[in-house]
């Protein structure tokens, strides 16, 4: 088996592949973790996901919490719970209708909770909020150290994985996939492409179009100030996430979109729309006006036309998979969908679906345009 793409979601898959006697290479054309899936929030959130996506990541979620039993090490994951603040009855409102609508189809998840339980849980917010939505067993985690903790644990199993090796073409021919890097030809049966942001160029080559584009997202991490805040917050009227780590930095970001220079791989921070985040921080959090910034950073992610990831065989091609286009939320999904995707290459049975996620889904709709270049914008939360 070969897979493309060394994130959290090529080492996940190679790891649980490797788990049920897989032989696995995996191909990077960088190092592994050094796009999205190392250099992300490290949100680990069922909060607010697609009614498409729940089943999917409470299973991942589930998997959060055994990290250190299954790959040895938990990547830093820390259970904080996560909080979706109201500023206003219209969102409070908006917030019970999203948990009345869970409640409806059977999801407990995410719960509804007053001002008071709100000021129990984070005593030093702004006095305007009115409360939530909070999710108890969400949390965060450490990107690099997950994404390494799975490498290792797959390396472990076997599975080898090459870096700088840039997959620049792939073809099958008679059984087998063929996979041309500057260092040789790869060949496998079996082709897993989990190349985040690179996917839909690979994907191309097997003439399947796929709506999906690259942004850069963008980050910034506080000097170090006294606990204040322990779970992760997010809001309901503005687009923020952000996270105090134990070592007293808080992290600010919240799907903001920089730019990009995709053809050099990186992804470059604007600084005005980063002031925008930061003033929402203070506005929850006075006492946090005079807090220096430390360090800004934007990293490359796909997005997809209907803000969901393609994951499943490939429609054009034999015993090709894909997995990408997490659309800004991909790291909690990690450990969930590389379990669930190699169960579907082998065959196994289980009770998540992953149709909603099938690559042929953009068939049916008129195919939108598939802007590689956005204008500047900030995606709001779903
Ligand atoms: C700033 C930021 C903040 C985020 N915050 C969160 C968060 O808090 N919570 C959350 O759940 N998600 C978050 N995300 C999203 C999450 O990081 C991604 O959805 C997830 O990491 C995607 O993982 P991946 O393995 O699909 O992609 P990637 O991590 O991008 O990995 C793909 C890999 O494929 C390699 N590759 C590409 N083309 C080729 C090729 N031709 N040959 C070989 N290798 C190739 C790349 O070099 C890359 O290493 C955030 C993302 C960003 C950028």
């Amino acid at each position: 088996m070969l897979v493309i793409g060394g994130g959290i979601h090529g080492l996940s898959t190679a790891f649980h592949l490797a788990r049920r006697g897989v032989a696995v290479t995996v191909l990077e054309a960088d190092y592994c973790g050094r796009h999205a899936s190392g250099v992300n929030a490290g949100g680990v959130r069922t909060l607010g996901r697609h009614i498409e996506e729940i089943p999917l990541a409470l299973s991942s979620r589930a998997l959060w919490h055994e990290l250190k039993h299954t790959v040895g090490d938990d990547g830093g994951f820390v259970p904080s719970g996560q909080l979706k603040l109201a500023e206003n009855p219209a969102e409070l409102e908006q917030c019970r209708q999203r948990v009345q609508q869970l409640q409806t189809l059977g999801f407990e998840h995410e719960v509804l909770i007053d001002q008071q339980a709100v000021f129990e849980i984070i005593p030093t917010v702004a006095r305007h909020v009115v409360g939530g939505i909070w999710v108890k067993d969400d949390g965060y985690a450490v990107p690099y150290k997950t994404v390494t903790a799975f490498r290792l644990a797959a390396e472990k199993l076997g599975v080898r994985v090459h870096e700088s090796a840039p997959a620049q073409r792939i073809e099958q021919s008679g059984s087998l996939w063929k996979v041309t890097t500057p260092g040789g030809v790869f060949s496998a049966e079996h082709l897993v492409v989990t190349a985040g942001a690179w996917a839909r160029e690979l994907a191309a080559q097997v003439g399947e179009a796929v709506p999906a584009h690259p942004e850069g997202l963008m980050l910034m991490v506080t000097h170090r100030v006294a606990p204040f805040c322990a779970p992760v917050l997010g809001a309901t009227g503005r687009s923020l996430s952000f996270k105090q780590f134990a070592n007293g930095t808080v992290v600010i970001g919240g799907k903001l979109i920089g730019s990009l220079d995709f053809p050099a791989r990186h992804g470059e921070v604007d600084m005005t729309r980063l002031g925008t985040s930061a003033r929402t921080v203070t506005d929850l959090f006075p006492h946090l006006k005079h807090l220096g910034v430390n360090r800004v950073w934007a990293g490359v992610e796909a997005f997809t036309a209907d803000d969901l990831p393609v994951i499943g065989p490939s429609r054009k091609a034999s015993n090709l998979s894909y997995s990408f286009g997490f659309c800004g939320s991909g790291f909690q999904m990690g450990p969930g969908t590389g379990k669930r995707l190699a169960q579907q290459i082998l065959g196994e049975h289980s009770e998540i679906s992953l149709d909603a996620f099938a690559v042929d889904r953009f068939d049916a709709a008129s195919p939108a345009p598939t802007p590689v270049f956005q204008p500047a914008t900030t995606i709001p939360h779903h």
